[in-house]
Parts: C-alpha cells; structure tokens; sequence
C-alpha cells in the first residue's frame, strides 16, 4: 500500500507552495488514521482524504494568522472539503483581497457610525425646539388676539325696566344686560309735568354684567321748587351712562 514518504512526497507534488500564503518553506505531517499537512508558514492545516486517488480532497481544518499581512487567511474556507484543484487554483492575490475588503469594511462601518450618530441630537434636536418654540409662539400670540378681540367687542348694555316716584326721588330699576361690567355709572332723570320740571341724580360704582339694581335718584333741581310727588309728572327721561362709553336713554310715560 502506500506510505508515509509517499504522502509527503505527493503533498509537495501537488502543493510545491502553500495554497493560501504561497510560502515554500514545507509542511509538518501529523495524524495516524487521518492524514493532515500544515504549513510551516501560515500554520494552515488541511485534513487530506483520499490522498492516493484521483479524486483526492482537502478539508482546511486550521488557519492561523499571516505573521507578515496581520490577517487571517483563508478562513472564509474553514472547514471546507474541496479537491485538490480547488486548493491549487487559489490565488494569493485573492485571498488577500479578500482580507483587505474584510479588513476595510469594519473601519468603514466605524466611521458611519460616529458621523451618523452626532449630527442627529446636534443638527434635529435645536430645529425641533425652534419649530416648537415658534408653534408655542403662534398659538399664543393667536389666543392674545383671540381674547384681546373677544374682550373689545365685549361692552355693557343697560336696561331701565321701571320708575317709581318716591318722597325722597325716584327709584330707578336698571339691569346691566352686556358681557361685560359697568363702572361710574350714572343715571339722570329729567321729569317735565304739568306744573313744572325736575331732575334726580344717582351714582353706582359698578353695575356688573347681568346684574338688576333699584337705585334711589335723588332730586337735584326744579324749575318750580316742587317736590317729585306733587309734580303730576307725566314724562320721565332717565339718562345711564358709564365709563366703558355706553349711553343709553329710557323714557317713561307715567299716567296719573
Ligand atoms: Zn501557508
């Protein structure tokens, strides 16, 4: 059968070079059932099978480091079964540039990373705040005219439902009927009877928004020195004035 020279010799026929580093430098030969070559160079080792027929393979089942090139070698082919064919058409131009894309490629992903990672909180994050400052910014500033709108259009209105003559006046029923308070209010009567005029005065500090009040207006001149009673009054004008502006006029005709 064969031997151990006879293994070796067709190794080094078959493989004058290594198949991954192409160093010349031999083999080391190991195993007693299986038969395993490994280079001296870039310490890879193939386990040989059918080594003495035509159809002979080689399985990689070791690679190691290339002491030149810093690079493992060939281990995309680990554990690989191949005939010896494949082994001798490698290249070492191949092999390397496989190393060299490997070794690129994980640099190359570093530095996707750092650029791509930074500029998100630094670029977005100040343009995200000013868009939202400016949305703040809008919605407030639109609320502002909002109610500065609503509150001008808001104004007090007023309603004299009712006069009655009394000793001391005349007491005026008013109702402030707006949205909004009035303030210095003041209401004036003008009486023409039969026997002559007169006027009452009266004041309110506020009126608010929806409220009634009975106010006594007190007499503040007449053309015939009567008093209000006795003054067969037949026409009341009551004057409501206020410092939000509004004016408005009542007049009562008042039977005897
Ligand atoms: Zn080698």
């Amino acid at each position: 059968m064969s031997s151990d020279k006879e293994r070796v010799e067709l190794m080094y026929k078959r493989f004058p070079k290594c198949p991954l580093c192409k160093s010349d430098k031999g083999y080391g030969f190991s195993g007693w059932i299986d038969d395993f070559a490994e280079c001296v160079s870039c310490k890879a080792k193939w386990k040989l099978l059918s080594w003495f027929s035509e159809d002979a393979k080689m399985e990689l089942v070791k690679v190691s480091r290339d002491p030149m090139k810093r690079t493992v070698i060939g281990h995309e082919l680990l554990g690989k079964i191949y005939p010896t064919d494949f082994w001798q058409k490698i290249k070492r131009l191949q092999v390397k540039a496989k190393e060299v894309g490997k070794e690129t490629e994980i640099p190359e992903a570093k530095e996707v990373r750092e650029e791509t990672i930074p500029p998100k909180p630094t670029v977005s994050m100040p343009v995200i705040i000013v868009i939202l400052v400016l949305i703040l910014i809008v919605i407030v500033a639109g609320i502002g005219v909002y109610y500065s709108q609503m509150e001008s259009q808001k104004k007090p209105k007023f309603n004299v439902f009712d006069v009655r003559l009394l000793d001391e006046g005349i007491a005026v029923y008013i109702q402030n009927t707006g949205n909004k308070d009035a303030h210095g209010v003041t209401i004036e009567t003008s009486c023409r009877g039969y026997d002559g005029d007169a006027s009452t005065y009266g004041e309110l500090e506020i009126l608010k928004a929806s409220e009634t009040r009975k106010i006594i207006t007190e007499k503040t001149w007449s053309s015939y020195n009567f008093d209000i009673p006795t003054l067969d009054i037949f026409r009341v004008t009551v004057t409501v004035t206020c410092k939000e502006g509004v004016s408005q006029e009542f007049i009562f005709e008042v039977v005897d």
